[in-house]
Formats: structure tokens, sequence, C-alpha cells
């Protein structure tokens, strides 16, 4: 269990974590389910019902987890889907924790069919069976478990199965934070680690940093360097544009990925409509990199819009990027509208 046991203490990103869901800035749905989750559970004495936290990376998930067992009084074992690769493993760990013990399990999607299925009777009747040997003297045994919570996280809820889905009590789903939301949280980081920034710096890293906190508290400590060398005491807005112009991220939070990405739709696909998976192999990229770091983004800011046929960079990413307009094919067809709809590829 120990190599489990989360060690984050003393870490610096560790100190910049929230601990408790009033310190935890946005995603107020989300809180407010989680709190009459809590209250509920403290009521009566029982474990906390199974989460699952879905959302790009970034957003808070762990840190959500953390807050939870904090908010509970309870401990919390840390482990990630590709690391357990056998069933054995899984029992162990299952077989060791005490009641009410809180299993967070990131990156679930990504844990193996045989171990997945342990977790059928484990979550739902607390037990596990495993089968022990091999051939004609194989056997199984039945190891019964402390009632215990698990919590998921995934930056695709679409990837689980359904039986492991539903027997989450709750998905909860974490959105985009707003740059309000992110100022606060720029605001209460550069308190901790003793910074001053002025509210219109805070502002334009909010404005950069995707919607995502780990985003700004990287650009505010790169911003800090910078200050830093520099000499200076305090984070002035010149301070973040500076530091925005050496690190390529424009005035929408686009890096150099996200642009090349914007670019090959448009100059090699001609705009689109061109599938994840030719789009990821002619930039040289994991398909789910492009998935789940820079699509998301991309999308929600209407730089590209998703179709049965693939993806298409809209109007918005020919302007930003500072080409004219697309004057044919399916975006100004009518066609885009129907197509819209239809998000089911990939
Ligand atoms: P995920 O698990 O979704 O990838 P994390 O929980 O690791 O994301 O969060 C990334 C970073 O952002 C952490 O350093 C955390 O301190 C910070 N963070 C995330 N959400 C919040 C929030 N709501 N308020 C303040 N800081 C946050």
């Amino acid at each position: 269990m120990n190599q489990l046991q989360s060690n984050m203490n003393g870490d610096v990103l560790f100190s910049l974590r929230p601990h408790t869901l009033d310190d935890y800035i946005g995603q107020t749905e989300v809180k407010q389910k989680l709190k009459i989750a809590i209250q509920a559970a403290k009521m009566r004495n029982e474990p906390l019902d199974h989460i699952l936290f879905a959302g790009p990376p970034g957003l808070g998930k762990t840190t959500l987890a953390f807050v939870v067992a904090k908010e509970m009084g309870t401990n919390i074992y840390v482990t990630s889907g590709p690391v357990l690769e056998r069933q054995g493993d899984i029992a162990a760990v299952l077989s060791s924790l005490s009641d009410g013990d809180i299993l967070f399990i990131d990156e679930i999607h990504r844990i193996n069919k045989a171990v997945e299925e342990i977790f059928y009777s484990a979550l739902e009747d607390y037990k596990v069976d495993i089968m022990i040997g091999k051939g004609p003297t194989a056997r199984s045994i039945r190891i019964g478990l402390r009632p215990f919570t698990l919590i998921g996280a995934t930056t695709r809820s679409g990837l689980l199965s359904s039986p492991l889905r539903n027997r989450f009590g709750m998905t909860l789903e974490l959105q985009f934070y707003s740059v309000d939301e992110l100022i606060q949280i720029i605001t209460r980081a550069s308190g901790i680690l003793k910074i001053t920034i002025e509210e219109s710096a805070a502002k334009l890293i909010a404005e950069r940093s995707r919607g995502t906190p780990r985003i700004a508290l990287r650009l505010l400590r790169r911003t800090r360097d910078v200050a830093t060398v520099k000499g200076k005491s305090a984070i002035d807005i010149d301070l973040v544009e500076k530091t925005m112009d050496i690190l390529e991220i424009d005035e929408l939070g686009l890096d150099e990925t996200d642009r090349k990405i914007l670019k090959t739709i448009i100059e090699i696909y001609d705009g689109g409509p061109v599938g994840l998976e030719s789009l990821a192999a002619t930039l040289n990229l994991e398909t789910d990199t492009l998935k789940e770091v820079h699509e998301p983004y991309l999308l929600q800011k209407g730089l590209i819009v998703r179709t049965s046929r693939g993806r298409i960079a809209t109007d918005l990413a020919y302007s930003h990027l500072g080409y004219s307009s697309r004057i044919r094919g399916g975006l100004f067809d009518g066609s885009l509208g129907e197509s819209q709809e239809c998000e089911t590829q990939d």
C-alpha cells in the first residue's frame, strides 16, 4: 500500500492545491452535488458512494479527490489505471483498504479488461473473486473487502465500459473555468507563492490559460521566473506580455501546437473535414494527446467543429491565423447545421 499512498506533502504544487470544498474555486454544480453526498454519507455514517470525475487534464479532478477525502476525514490512496496490470495487483490494493477509505484511480479508462472485471463485485458487493493456479487445478477464492469508496478520474468517460460506468453512484463532469474563476485561482496561488501580482496581470494570465487551472498556475510560475530574472518584485501586465511572447502563447491562449493543428487543417486538408487519426499522423502527434489535450479547447473556442465526416476549421480559425475565410465547401454550403449534430466519430 505504501507505494500508493500519496506523498505530495512539501511539494510546491501540493501546497497550491485547495484542501476544502470552500477553498476549491469554480465547478459550482459539481461542488454542490458533492456537498450533499458528503453530508448525507456522514449523517448516515456510511462510506461515500463511488464517484467518477470526467474532464480534460488539469481541471482539478485529482485535487477534488483529495478535497473529498479531507471533507470525509478519511485516508486516500492513489494509483492509476495503467499501473494496475494484474488481477492480483488490484486484489491486494483493495483488500488492504479500511472502512471508508478512498481509492483514487487516475486514468481509470486505461485499466485492462481483467482488472476491470474484478471491480464489478468489489464496487457492488465489497468482495473480489480471484483465480488461483491454472488448468484443472485452478480454483477461485473469494476475498471480503471493507466498505470503501472508489474515486475514478478520466479524461474521456466515453471510453469506460458501461458495466464499470454504471457502478459509479455519481458521474461528475468538470467544466472549463471562467476568466474570473482563474483570476481567483491565480491570486490565491500568488499569495501562497508570496508574489505580488497586479489585477490586470492576473487577468491577462487567466485569459491565456485555456480555462484550465494547471495552465494558469504554470503560466504564473513562468512569469514569476521572468520577474526574478529581471529583478522585479511584482508582476505587472508588461511582464506577463513578455512571458507570453517568450512562450509563444497568443491572445486566445493557443500555443504553437494548437496553431499547427489549425494550420494543418487549413493548409493541408483545405479546411477539413479531416479525421482525427489522419490529422494526428500528419502532425506526428499521439491521437490521444490531440483528442484529450488540444481538441476540447479548440472546440470550446469555436475554432474547429466536429462533424460526422471529421474536424473542420471554422471561420474564426481562419481569421485568427490571418487567412482569408474559406469560401467553399462544408462551412457555408448549409451542411454544417446538419452534420454538427452527428458527433459520433472517434
Ligand atoms: P486533473 O487531475 O484534472 O488533471 P489536478 O487536480 O491535478 O487536475 O489540478 C491541476 C492543478 O490545478 C493543481 O495544481 C491544482 O492545485 C490546481 N487546481 C485545479 N482545480 C483548482 C481549483 N478549483 N482551485 C484552485 N486550484 C485548482
